[in-house]
């Protein structure tokens, strides 16, 4: 390794790389970066930023709450950019089935120490007034969030003191990343944080996009309180392949209404499918029926990288000496990042990890 040369050279600069370098750079080691774009671009820029523990699978909760426990420590340290509400995340059940799931939810949150309240049908319209009627009730979680993540992965690379190299890195190995110039960067180790795009770096990475549409109003507070989902999400999140939508609803900050969302597996263009918006709206509407009068002001998509098993690839990558992956967080890599960057960093260090490391390794996904 060339004098100088950084200890860690992390490859992409989202939410992930950018706790990434804060945990390492924290642990003691220099980490450097290379980003194509800014600070804060790719899915971190398209996202819903939405601090959200999620109880898909024991590894999801268990990496989501540990992760919202250290946006905790860090929310009241970053600026007003990153625009924190404490709104919480009421999810709607349309009619009794979705109902007995609001109840195994509420109990799975209790016996794990997070805090929840089940809604009847009055109390939910009392709740959050702009909700169609008929609807059977919901689940209120208070201690979820949102924030403007981009503004974050900025004040986590800032505060880490990383060097930020600008260029698009087109090949690397577990020492090295050649940029488009032929510029070459040398580190003690490489670690691949491109998201959706890992697989381009690495090949044989278990990493596929899943694209995303949103859409944002203009500006009208109150509309919303809390981070609306329909019940149906998390099985359409973790539907393995096709395209699906399901009603997503978030306040912003500025007073503006950020609507998801859709999946398409596969899917990498950028472009707006007007098929899938037009869905994604009339799902919308069936929850909100006032959101038809308010002014939509743009759509965007962005693209999640999703793993086989559904949770992300934190650690050394088999076959490549000195190469890490801090990857496929699908749509959860917001809230996770922090806890990802902390783990990465634990493994890195020989520390004790601060969770059980096996479910996020990219080693249980390699077989022969
Ligand atoms: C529609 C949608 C809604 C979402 N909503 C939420 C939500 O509410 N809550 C939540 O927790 N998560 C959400 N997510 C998921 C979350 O946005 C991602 O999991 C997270 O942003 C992943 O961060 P990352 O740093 O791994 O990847 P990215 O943010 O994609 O960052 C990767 C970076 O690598 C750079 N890069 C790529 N290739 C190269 C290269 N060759 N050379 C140099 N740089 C390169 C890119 O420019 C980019 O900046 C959502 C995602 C989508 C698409």
């Amino acid at each position: 390794m060339t004098a100088g040369a950084p200890d860690v050279l992390i490859v992409g600069a989202g939410a992930v790389g950018a706790a990434c370098a804060w945990e390492l750079s924290r642990g003691g080691l220099r980490v450097s970066m290379v980003e194509e774009d800014v600070v804060g671009s790719g899915a971190t820029a398209a996202g819903m930023g939405h601090l959200v523990a999620l109880d898909g699978s024991e590894h999801e909760f268990a990496l989501s709450r540990f992760s919202q426990g250290l946006w905790a420590e860090l929310l009241p340290q970053m600026p007003r950019e990153v625009e924190h509400l404490q709104c919480g995340t009421l999810w709607v059940a349309a009619d009794d089935e979705e109902m007995s799931e609001v109840r195994r939810k509420h109990g799975y949150y209790g016996a794990h120490g997070v805090s929840s309240e089940m809604l009847d049908a009055k109390q939910l319209a009392a709740a959050e007034p702009e909700l169609r009627v008929g609807l059977a009730g919901g689940l209120v979680v208070p201690g979820d969030s949102v924030i403007y993540a981009p503004a974050a992965a900025q004040w986590l690379v800032e505060r880490s003191g990383a060097a930020v190299i600008r260029g698009r890195v087109e090949r690397l190995n577990g020492r090295t990343a050649w940029l488009g110039d032929g510029t070459r960067l040398e580190a003690g180790i490489v670690v691949n944080a491109t998201g959706a795009r890992a697989a381009k770096l690495t090949a044989g990475v278990p990493v596929t996009p899943r694209k995303g549409h949103l859409a944002i109003t203009d500006r009208y507070p109150g509309f919303l309180r809390h981070q609306l989902i329909e019940l149906g999400y998390m099985k359409s999140a973790h539907a393995g392949g096709g395209e699906s939508v399901a009603f997503n609803a978030q306040p912003r900050k500025t007073g503006q209404v950020l609507l998801g969302s859709s999946r398409q597996h596969g899917v990498e263009d950028a472009g707006v499918d007007r098929m899938i918006l037009s869905r994604m709206m009339k799902r919308a509407v069936e929850y909100l029926p006032g959101i038809g009068e308010l002014q939509v002001i743009r759509c965007w998509t962005g693209c999640r990288a999703a793993t086989p098993d559904g949770a992300p690839l934190i650690g050394p990558w088999p076959g490549e000496d000195g190469l890490w992956l801090a990857t496929g967080h699908e749509g959860l890599g917001i809230t996770t990042a922090p806890g990802t960057g902390r783990l990465l960093a634990d493994l890195i260090l020989g520390r004790t990890p601060c969770l059980p490391a096996g479910p996020y390794l990219p080693a249980r996904l390699c077989h022969g």
